[in-house]
C-alpha cells in the first residue's frame, strides 16, 4: 500500500512524499530541511523532479549528499542522475511510472503519471494546479494548452498532486471566468473550509479539474464569451488556444 502525503515548504509549496514500506521518494524538494524532518530515521530512496525552478530543485544537492539517492528528472537539471524524456516508463514503488512532456510553464517541464495497485496518480509540478495552471515563463500559450489537454485526457479518477497551495485564489478567478458554474462555487466553499483548518486542498482529481478548472474549460460558452469580451484583437470566432491565451493573460493581472 502506497501513501502519498504533502510536506509543506516555503510559503505555499508542497513536496510530495511517496512511501511504501521502507521505500521513500520525494517529488520536487525545493528545500531539504522539511524532507529530512519528515523522513526521521528513514532513508530517502529517490527524488523526482518536474522542472528546473529553484523552489522545486533547491534541496537536491543536500539530499543527495545525505542519502546518496538517484535523481530522476529533465536533463536540464545538473544534479539529475537518470534523465527522463517524454514516453519513458520506469518502475516506481512497485507501480509503473510514465513520463509526459508538458512544456509551457518551462520548456523542460515533465509530469509523472503513476499507475499503482489499480489507482492512478499524477505529479504535475507547476503545470496543472487545482482550479488553475502555471504561468507561461518559457513556453507559448499553444504549448501550454496542448500540455494541459494531454493531462485532461488522463483517467478521470486520477489524483492530481500539484506543487502549490493556490486553490482558493484560483477558484476566485474561476468564479470570475465562469460565474454560472455552480461546481466552482461549491469547490470554493469546500476549499475555504479546508484552509480555515490549515488542511491542504490537494490532491484533486482530473474529474474535479474538468468540472471547475477554467483553463480546461476553454470551450465552455460562458468562458468563450468572457474571453471574447477581453480579447483586444477583433476575432469573431476565437479558437480554444486563443481563449486559453486570453484567460492566462487575464489571470496574470487578476
Ligand atoms: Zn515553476
Amino acid at each position: 500500500m502506497i501513501t502519498i502525503a504533502p510536506i509543506p515548504a516555503f510559503n505555499d509549496n508542497y513536496i510530495w512524499h511517496l512511501q511504501q514500506g521502507s521505500d521513500h521518494w520525494v517529488v520536487d524538494p525545493g528545500d531539504a530541511g522539511p524532507v529530512i524532518s519528515a523522513l526521521g530515521d528513514a532513508q530517502l530512496t529517490g527524488i523526482l523532479i518536474t522542472h528546473h525552478h529553484y523552489d522545486h530543485t533547491g534541496g537536491i544537492e543536500s539530499l543527495v549528499k545525505r542519502y546518496q539517492c538517484p535523481v530522476f528528472g529533465p536533463d536540464s537539471i545538473p544534479d539529475v542522475s537518470d534523465a527522463l524524456v517524454d514516453g519513458d516508463q520506469f518502475e516506481l514503488l512497485g507501480g509503473n511510472a510514465c513520463v509526459l512532456a508538458v512544456p509551457g510553464h518551462t520548456l523542460d517541464h515533465i509530469a509523472i503519471f503513476l499507475e499503482h495497485a489499480g489507482n492512478t496518480h499524477l505529479f504535475c509540478g507547476d503545470t496543472l494546479f487545482a482550479a488553475g495552471c502555471g504561468r507561461l515563463f518559457e513556453g507559448s500559450p499553444e504549448q501550454m494548452y496542448r500540455s494541459l489537454q494531454s493531462l485532461a485526457a488522463l483517467p478521470k479518477e486520477t489524483r492530481v498532486y500539484c506543487a502549490h497551495e493556490y486553490t482558493v485564489s484560483n477558484l476566485h478567478f474561476a468564479q470570475a471566468a465562469e460565474p454560472d458554474n455552480t461546481d466552482v462555487q461549491a469547490r470554493l466553499e469546500h476549499a475555504r473550509h479546508l484552509r480555515d483548518r490549515n488542511q491542504p486542498t490537494v490532491p484533486s482529481t482530473i474529474a474535479e479539474e474538468l468540472a471547475t478548472n477554467p483553463f480546461l474549460r476553454c470551450e465552455s460558452p460562458t468562458i468563450r464569451q468572457q474571453a471574447k469580451a477581453r480579447e483586444t484583437r477583433a476575432d469573431s470566432s476565437p479558437g480554444p488556444v486563443d481563449v486559453f491565451a486570453t484567460l492566462r493573460a487575464w489571470k496574470d493581472n487578476f
